[in-house]
């Protein structure tokens, strides 16, 4: 093996071993990089003003343009692996994020800002290190619209153009295009993932120690509460387990597909990361992913990321199990309780977004069906529930169900009053006052997500150089629970002539 390089002199292509990172500098595209836009909400928690992020400057440091020594920093990128579609893949990345350094914010907190797209390092393989603006703007909206739905995930500050073109091959039409480049500074208090203690977990040796350092590391800046406990891994294996639970269990209560489960795309603090081929459900499949290389398998499906969060902890868990910092017994143990943490959390929201004070499982499965059944758009449908009365006639189906559905047949009319009627009886048992299960409801059910045609015209738009539809569709985004006057058109399912389309992996 190689010793690490030192990116004055040397930035190669290789396996890094006895090190959790490499100092490496962002590559200059030579080129002018202009500001698209930025998170208002993640800059006051920097600290950060509009103007300081809309000086020139701010674009040349956040495409990497400009040398991170004059701002006091030594950027660096992380060495980590994983499994993919479950199967263990080694040394992964990072292969084009850089992380400039950790800020304390405006909040108190520490922050690590890292660019992605901002040239190679010695962990990008075959691939470029450089991003394209199609995937910037999906990392960028996903990430802010997931943090205004009040999931834990990573977060962005910034969206910049380079100017610079990138090559890109189409995996599945077999063209190759030249496509706008772009960078994105993503936010986070902390980038390890769960592939970080994998890696050396798996090369075994010395290197076991390392996951040792690196699990006294996390605990020491990221869960300081278990510092000195009795058995403080196993703990943290717990808080991990926890934090994963709740974070999926989220997503299933949003409709929210990640598309790349993969180990290296679970972060340590169970916040959602990397946002890639991910999409939000629309005409309700339970079986649906964004993701067209998944497409066969349905591996990481929507209804499949409960147990892919389990699949993924136990890895981890296996990881420090090698490494003997905890025992397999109480670690299965630790494991055991994700999937009550998980249905503890998605019960609780559930219940809240179905508007009733004890949860019915056989109601929200029926209610699942339902909407299985007659093709209704995950979000509307749910939104459309708080339209519903127990002083209404069974057969009345309000008219935002109707429309969430895909089309009105005697069968889909069936399948709802049969349902509305179980909930109607449900509503007048707990009779709780009406104003105030609206509003619990509403603060629950979103109105507005990501949808993947929404996001598709901004990038269209952004693509031909007007980025006032992606502007738009952020302001929506940061308040997706409150209806916005003007705001129709993002409510609107995708025109279903067409085959949904898929997102290729490739960004
Ligand atoms: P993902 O499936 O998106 O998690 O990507 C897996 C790994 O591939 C990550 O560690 C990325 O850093 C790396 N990667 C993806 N795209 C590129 C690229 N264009 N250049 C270099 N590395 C990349
Ligand atoms: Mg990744
Ligand atoms: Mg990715």
């Amino acid at each position: 093996s190689e010793l690490p390089g030192d990116p004055e002199t040397k930035n190669s292509l290789r396996q890094v071993h006895n090190s959790f990172y490499s100092w490496v500098r962002p590559t200059p595209t030579g080129t002018d990089p202009y500001l698209i836009c930025h998170s208002s909400e993640m800059a006051s928690t920097l600290g950060l003003d509009k103007s300081e992020i809309e000086r020139p400057e701010f674009a040349l440091l956040f495409s990497g343009n400009a040398t991170t020594p004059s701002i006091g920093s030594k950027s660096y990128a992380q060495c980590y692996g994983g499994h993919q579609f479950g199967s263990w893949a080694g040394q992964l990345g990072d292969g084009r994020a850089i992380s400039l350094g950790q800020t304390t914010g405006a909040d108190g907190n520490v922050w690590e800002l890292q660019l992605k797209g901002a040239g190679k390092t010695p962990y990008s393989r075959m691939a470029d290190g450089r991003a394209v603006l199609r995937s910037s703007i999906r990392e960028f909206v996903g990430s802010e619209a997931m943090f205004h739905l009040g999931i834990s995930t990573t977060r962005a500050l910034s969206l910049v153009g380079t100017g610079q073109q990138v090559m890109r091959d189409m995996f599945y039409s077999g063209d190759v295009k030249m496509e706008p480049g772009a960078v994105v500074c993503r936010v986070s208090p902390c980038w390890v993932r769960f592939g970080t203690f994998q890696l050396p977990a798996s090369r075994g040796d010395v290197q076991l120690l390392m996951v040792q350092h690196l699990a006294d590391y996390v605990i020491r800046h990221h869960y300081p509460h278990l510092e000195g406990a009795d058995d403080k891994y196993l703990g943290f294996l717990r808080e991990v387990t926890q934090r994963t639970a709740r974070t999926v269990a989220g997503w299933q209560c949003v409709g929210f597909v990640h598309g790349v489960l993969n180990t290296d795309n679970m972060s340590i603090l169970g916040e959602t990361i990397d946002y890639g081929p991910y999409g939000w459900l629309e005409r309700f499949d339970p079986n649906f992913t964004p993701n067209t290389t998944d497409f066969s398998h349905r591996r990481y499906a929507y209804q499949q990321q409960p147990q892919i969060g389990l699949w993924n902890l136990i890895q981890l868990a296996n990881a420090m199990a090698r490494a003997d910092l905890v025992e397999p017994k109480p670690a299965e143990g630790v494991l055991e309780g994700y999937v009550d943490t998980l249905r503890d959390h998605h019960k609780k929201w559930m219940s809240k977004k179905l508007g009733l004070k004890d949860m019915d499982e056989k109601l929200q499965q029926g209610f699942m069906v339902a909407m299985a059944e007659t093709k209704a758009d995950f979000t509307n449908a749910f939104r459309a529930l708080a339209a519903v009365s127990g002083s209404q006639p069974d057969d009345d189906i309000p008219e935002a169900l109707q429309e969430a559905v895909a089309e009105q047949t005697y069968e889909s009319k069936a399948t709802w009053t049969a349902w509305l009627t179980s909930y109607r009886a449900q509503l007048r048992k707990e009779g709780r006052p009406e104003p105030q299960r609206v509003q619990e409801m509403n603060a629950a059910n979103p109105c507005y997500v990501p949808r993947n045609h929404l996001l598709q015209a901004c990038i269209e738009a952004a693509e031909k150089g007007d980025y006032s539809e992606l502007d738009a569709f952020m302001a929506v985004l940061c308040k997706p629970y409150e209806e916005q006057a003007g705001a129709e058109k993002y409510r609107k399912v995708a025109p279903s002539i067409k085959p949904r389309l898929g997102v290729e992996c490739l960004s």
